[in-house]
């Protein structure tokens, strides 16, 4: 779908109540950052009151997440990476790289919430069909062995990863929409035989050195709806090409106009349309979708937090459409509403 039609499944009659999209989030994923820290922490606590308190016209469940484990993050990085970030001795230019100061004890567990609930999320998609999502996430800046761009371990690589480790899953397609291109996903996955990585972003912006994905689709820094949506297409078609069993979807809102960070000029009804043409594209698929937050760094923030609510607004929507059917390893299968 494109040019600001409403897709038929927003249209149509209100979602059953009896399918929520589930979204997994913890208090920690605002209160482990140190509140003096330059980060917006606030944002993810704001994002989910006003997800409490907004009449949406489909639900949205929230779920705790657990802790990953370290093989869950071994999966993609070096074991010495890991076993130092775990037992708290990070050196000072590793911290300055990942840019979440000043560093505190809670940052671990953090750190180890959100790649669980990504993991989660990933989880729940392959058990009940439809789309999931993690509150948080989506830490494309995450190298094998060093962390950067507020990117401790890379969520949406560890997810591809285990995903792949399905029988019933041959391909997995990673959509990254955030406006900084997603060199850690790009290195972590380029020798991984049925991953696609796909990525829209400004290009003069972070990362300066830049990893290819299989696919970068860049803009200029300035470009607004008309340019990026074009570029969205342009991905989408890609991964529908490619046929994936599974979507990765990285959905930053920093390429909003309003973005401190983002060099574009994306106005919030560009973005709501761009979900849904994402959305769309999984409803008609019957793919299996997981949302990663992704980057969001409005001045006032509060731009950031009405554009993440659009997005799961309109994502659950979408998860109520597809309760009936699910597709794995390419095949429709019918299954009860749940
Ligand atoms: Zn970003």
């Amino acid at each position: 779908m494109r040019s600001g039609t409403t897709p038929p499944w927003l249209e149509d009659d209100p979602v059953p109540p009896k399918s929520p999209l589930s979204i997994w989030y913890h208090d920690l994923y605002t209160m482990g950052i140190d509140p003096t820290a330059r980060f917006p922490r606030d944002r993810y606590k704001m994002l989910e009151e006003r997800i409490r308190d907004a009449p949406l016209p489909s639900p949205i469940e929230f779920r705790e997440p657990g802790l990953a484990s370290a093989d869950d993050l071994l999966r993609v990085h070096g074991p010495d990476y890991v076993d130092r970030f775990l037992s708290g001795r990070l050196s000072d230019r590793e911290i300055n790289r990942i840019g979440l100061k000043p560093w505190r004890s809670s940052f671990t567990q953090r750190t180890l919430l959100i790649m669980g609930g990504s993991i989660s999320a990933l989880e729940h998609v392959f058990q009940h069909g439809g789309i999931s999502g993690n509150m948080a996430g989506g830490t494309h800046h995450s190298h094998a062995d060093f962390g950067s761009g507020y990117c401790v371990f890379n969520d949406i690589a560890i997810c591809a990863k285990i995903a792949l480790e399905r029988e019933d899953v041959e391909r997995v397609a990673v959509l990254d929409l955030d406006v900084h291109q997603g060199d850690g996903t790009a290195a972590t996955l380029r020798d991984t035989p049925g991953a696609l990585t796909v990525s829209v972003h400004c290009e003069a912006n972070f990362p300066f050195r830049k990893v290819a994905s299989d696919f970068d689709l860049p803009l200029p820094a300035g470009a607004g709806d008309s340019d990026y949506l074009d570029r969205v297409q342009e991905g989408l078609d890609i991964v529908s090409g490619f046929s994936p069993d599974v979507l990765l979807f990285q959905a930053g809102v920093d390429a909003l106009a309003s973005d401190a960070l983002g060099k574009l000029k994306v106005s919030r009804s560009g973005m709501r349309l761009r979900n849904q043409m994402v959305l769309s594209h999984v409803v008609d698929q019957g793919l299996p979708c997981v949302i990663f937050m992704g980057g969001g760094y409005s001045d006032p923030i509060k731009h950031t937090v009405d554009a993440f609510l659009d997005l799961f607004a309109d994502a659950a929507i979408a998860n109520g459409r597809m309760q009936r059917t699910t597709v794995l390893g390419g095949r429709h299968r019918e299954r009860e509403a749940v």
